[in-house]
Parts: C-alpha cells; structure tokens; sequence
C-alpha cells in the first residue's frame, strides 16, 4: 500500500516572476541565481522576452521566468509585453508578485493584483522589495497596504540589493512547488540561449549609456553566434532604431558611442559565457518597428492580439 502522506524528497516547478518595471524582479533573480542570468538596468524595459534561470537546490528545483513588466500599453509592443507576461502566470507552479516597498502600492500594482485574483493565493508569494530604502518605523505600515492587495498570499519585506530575507523568500516559493522531480542538469543555470542573452546584455549596455529619446525605441537583433576554435565566441548584432537621428546617437561621434557600448556589452557577455567574445556590431533604422507586427515577430516578441470587432 501507498503511505497516504508520502515524505516529499524533491520538488520542482516553474516560477513566474512578475510585478511593474523598475521594482527589481530581475536583481532578485540575480542575486538568488548570483550570476548575470537576467538583464539589470536602471531603465525599465529592458527585459522583454521570457528567461528562464534555473535555481537547483539540495531538495528543489525553482526554475524561474523573469517576465516583462506589467504596464499600461502604449504601443502594440506594450501589449505583447503584457501578454508574455501573463502567459508565463498562467503556465507557472508558483506566482511570484515583486513590489517596490520604497512607495505605497501605486495604480499598476493594483493591476498586477487584479491579473492575480484569479489564481489560488496558496501559489502567491509577494516579495516587498527595496526594504531598505524604507525608514525601519515606516515597514510595518506599508507592508500591511500591500497585504490588503493580496490577501491570502504570503507576503515578505525583502532586499535583492543587500540580501535581506532572500532565503526566507525562497523556502515560501519552495514550500509551494509540487513534488516532482528536476527538469534540468544540476550545473544548469539556464535553458536560454546564450544568444538571447547576449541580446539582452548589448541592449542592457546601451541603455546604460544612451539618453532620454532611443531607449525605447531600441532593439537588439543578434545576427550570428559562432563557437571559434580558439574557445571564443563570435557575435555579430544589429542595434535597431526607429529613426535617422537615433542611428546618429547611437553611433556617436566618429562612432564613439557604438564602440563603448560594444565594449561594454562584451565585457558582460564574456562575464557570462566564460570565454573570450568579439563582438561586431552595426546600427539599423527600422521605421515605427514597435508598431510593426512582423518586425515585433521576428524580434521574437508575442505578436499583438488580432483586433476584434463588436463585443
Ligand atoms: P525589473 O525591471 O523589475 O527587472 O527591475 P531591475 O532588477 O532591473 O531593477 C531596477 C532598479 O532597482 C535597478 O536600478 C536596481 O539596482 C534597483 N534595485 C533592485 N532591487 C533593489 C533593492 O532591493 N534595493 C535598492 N535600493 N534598489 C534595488
Ligand atoms: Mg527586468
């Protein structure tokens, strides 16, 4: 006969990570993963596909989906981020809501909290993130507003910048995971290419350096990712802009600004692939791209919903 309660030896699961730009989804990621898997900008945006970085621990398996942030659309490339990202919840073990506690709940995390009203807040968890840019007699305060927005769900003041309550959250998202055992390799960190990630990182880099007008307008192609003989890897990418005078920033003077976003890309890709890069990269325009269905295609986001008529 089975024992009724079998003692569960291994779980694993998927794990959606999710919340509005900028509350530190993808710092948490990194700092629990402790390697550069998801791009970290100070920019919202910058994270506009699915990743996947994979957690294995003695007893689990977490395998975590870092989702474009939950934001009002603008253009029919904020639509499809809204979608990937409540695709990844609704494919998810474990919904991990990230909030920014440095301010009250604001109108988008009411949304991020509607998206999630449906699911069953056993497989919840809200990290409160930035606990330490709060006054410590100010916590408990904000800690119960946000609480009101998820009732049921577990809830927890955490830091992804200094570490505060980051093992604490993981044995919540743990706890939640079914039993079952690993998808992946232990060594695994993650299942995405290597070449999605290097487009994530050149955009990351030139986020970094670039101003106000082109960051939205930006787009990372990675063209060819090529093993050499040597243990190196070539890189070619096209950075692709919406207008002329955009290419001419992005370029700079006498191409100034390319190179050191070049240089920049590559010192964080060769970070992560452990092997000498050269990267080569060139600047495209690419008109009104993020209206365009085809180019968000083959760009790799989610297409726009087709537009219905009537009700
Ligand atoms: P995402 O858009 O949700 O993925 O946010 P990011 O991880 O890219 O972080 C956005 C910004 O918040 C970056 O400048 C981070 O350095 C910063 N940040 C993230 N977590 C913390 C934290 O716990 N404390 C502080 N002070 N800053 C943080
Ligand atoms: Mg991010």
């Amino acid at each position: 006969m089975d024992d009724p309660t079998p003692s569960v030896d291994f779980r694993s699961g998927f794990v959606a990570v999710v919340g509005r730009p900028n509350v530190g989804k993808s710092t948490l990621i990194n700092a629990w993963l402790k390697q550069p898997v998801a791009a970290v900008s100070p920019r919202p945006q910058t994270t506009r596909r699915r990743q996947l970085g994979i957690l294995t621990l003695p007893k689990a398996q977490a395998i975590l989906v870092d989702t474009p942030g939950v934001h009002r659309p603008h253009h029919k490339l904020g639509q499809a981020l809204n979608r990937t990202a409540m695709d990844a919840v609704r494919d998810a073990d474990v919904v991990l809501a990230v909030c920014d506690l440095s301010e009250p709940p604001t109108q988008e995390d009411h949304q991020v909290a509607e998206h999630l009203r449906a699911l069953s807040p056993s497989t919840i968890v809200v990290a409160l993130n930035k606990v330490d840019l709060v006054p410590p007699q100010l916590v408990a305060g904000r800690v119960t507003g946000f609480r009101k927005l998820f009732p049921a769900a577990a809830v927890l003041p955490i830091s992804a910048a200094n570490g505060a309550g980051l093992e604490e959250l993981l044995a919540l998202v743990v706890d939640r995971l079914p039993p079952g055992p690993a998808y992946y390799p232990e060594d695994a960190v993650t299942d995405t290419y290597e070449r999605d990630l290097a487009g994530d990182l050149i955009r990351s880099a030139a986020l970094g350096l670039l101003r106000e007008e082109v960051p939205h307008s930006l787009a990372v192609q990675v063209d060819e990712y090529r093993e050499r003989d040597s243990g190196s890897a070539y890189i070619a990418a096209t950075l692709l802009v919406e207008r002329e005078s955009q290419k001419g920033i992005v370029i700079g003077k006498g191409g100034s600004m390319l190179k050191q976003i070049g240089s920049r890309a590559r010192q964080e890709i060769e970070k992560l692939v452990e092997r000498r890069v050269f990267l080569d990269l060139r600047v495209r325009v690419l008109p009104d791209w993020r209206d365009d269905p085809n180019a968000l295609r083959r760009l790799g986001f989610a297409p726009p919903p087709p537009r219905r008529d009537g009700p």
